[in-house]
């Protein structure tokens, strides 16, 4: 699907994170990292969408913020057109139903001492849905869901006893049992070998197809991005800097950071496999004046503009916007 739904299912406006830490009492300015600076983007309903960038970029950030574990700075969220910051009581509950996450480490995100009927039913419990036999049900059909089949081998087993794939996929049943409409999946398959890193990809499309859950995908690696996602953004120190269908950005990049991204098999910066180069130079001093904030790495930088000016996002064609001066 190129152009799933139309309304935005989740938007977020001039998203804003700023972490400081080693701030004293006495006034002293500690570090400051800006891990979302100024983030715009629309998810719409039926959508994947992926967003995409080296590690430290800010994702995680995104993913925290929309699920409220983090308070922006600036910006704002909405979920289906209500404000989802500062959400409380009934709304707030409704929210953290409809939004589920699944996370990079399975093994760490389930409770080691839950048996897998016991993890796949506590948000069944935590909402107070269901009682004792819906919820074997509900539990049931979300494992099959999660393509455990048959669901009541697992029910009795512990995370330990089943294999990585298997438990990213207990993951996504406790996910999906909620009925979500809106699924994050931060880097749900860098732990996994390829092949089963497929399966999951296969499985999370499946799951958008069959329930039309929108979904924000996670990932570091634009192969991946190609593989699920309708559409992606490219970010960058917290910027967005290219956004369009997962096929024209991964066919036709057009920032320097997205070609970096595509050449970065194995390595970040090493000879290009296609054709566009080594395209990280060496780092240069970062300019005292506004900037683009890849200036410092781009071999492509334009002096007395890249270095004195920030770029603003820019609209080429239809749905592919990228900040660059370059454009
Ligand atoms: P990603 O998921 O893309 O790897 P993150 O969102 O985890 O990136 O991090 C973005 C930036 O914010 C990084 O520079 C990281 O070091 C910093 N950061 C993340 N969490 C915290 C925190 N709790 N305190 C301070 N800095 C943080
Ligand atoms: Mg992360």
């Amino acid at each position: 699907m190129d152009n799933a739904g139309t309304a935005p299912i989740l938007s977020m406006t001039d998203l804003t994170k700023i972490y400081r830490s080693g701030a004293s009492l006495f006034g002293k300015a500690g570090n400051r990292v800006v891990a979302v600076d100024h983030l715009s983007l629309d998810i719409n309903a039926g959508e994947i969408f992926g967003l995409v960038g080296e590690s430290g970029s800010g994702k995680t950030t995104v993913s925290r913020l929309i699920l409220g574990l983090e308070s922006p700075d600036d910006g704002r969220i909405r979920f289906d057109g209500r404000d989802v910051i500062g959400l409380k009581g009934r709304a707030r509950r409704r929210f953290t139903r409809d939004v589920q996450v699944i996370f990079q480490d399975p093994y760490q995100s389930l409770n080691a001492h839950l048996t897998i009927y016991d993890t796949v039913c506590e948000p069944l419990v935590i909402h107070g849905i269901g009682d004792r036999t819906t919820r074997l049900d509900r539990v049931c059909a979300a494992l099959e869901t999660a393509g455990l089949t048959p669901p009541e081998s697992y029910l009795g087993s512990y995370p330990h006893q089943l294999s990585g794939g298997q438990r990213q996929r207990v993951a996504i049943a406790r996910a999906m049992v909620l009925k979500p409409r809106f699924l994050i999946a931060d880097e749900p398959t860098s732990m996994l070998d390829a092949s089963i890193a497929f399966q999951i990809f296969r499985l999370l499309h499946r799951l958008r197809t069959s329930f039309g859950v929108s979904m924000l995908f996670i990932t570091h690696s634009l192969a991946a991005a190609r593989n699920l996602c309708d559409r992606v953004g490219v970010i960058y120190q917290g910027r967005l800097v290219e956004q369009g269908t997962a096929q024209e950005t991964i066919m036709h990049p057009r920032h320097p950071y997205t070609k970096a991204l595509l050449d970065a098999h194995p390595r970040f910066g090493c000879r290009s496999q296609n054709g566009y180069g080594t395209l990280l130079a060496d780092e240069r001093p970062r300019p005292d004046t506004d900037h683009c904030l890849f200036y410092p790495r781009c071999s492509l930088a334009v002096e007395d503009t890249c270095n004195r000016r920030a770029p603003m996002l820019k609209t080429l064609e239809a749905g592919h916007r990228v900040s660059c001066f370059l454009f």
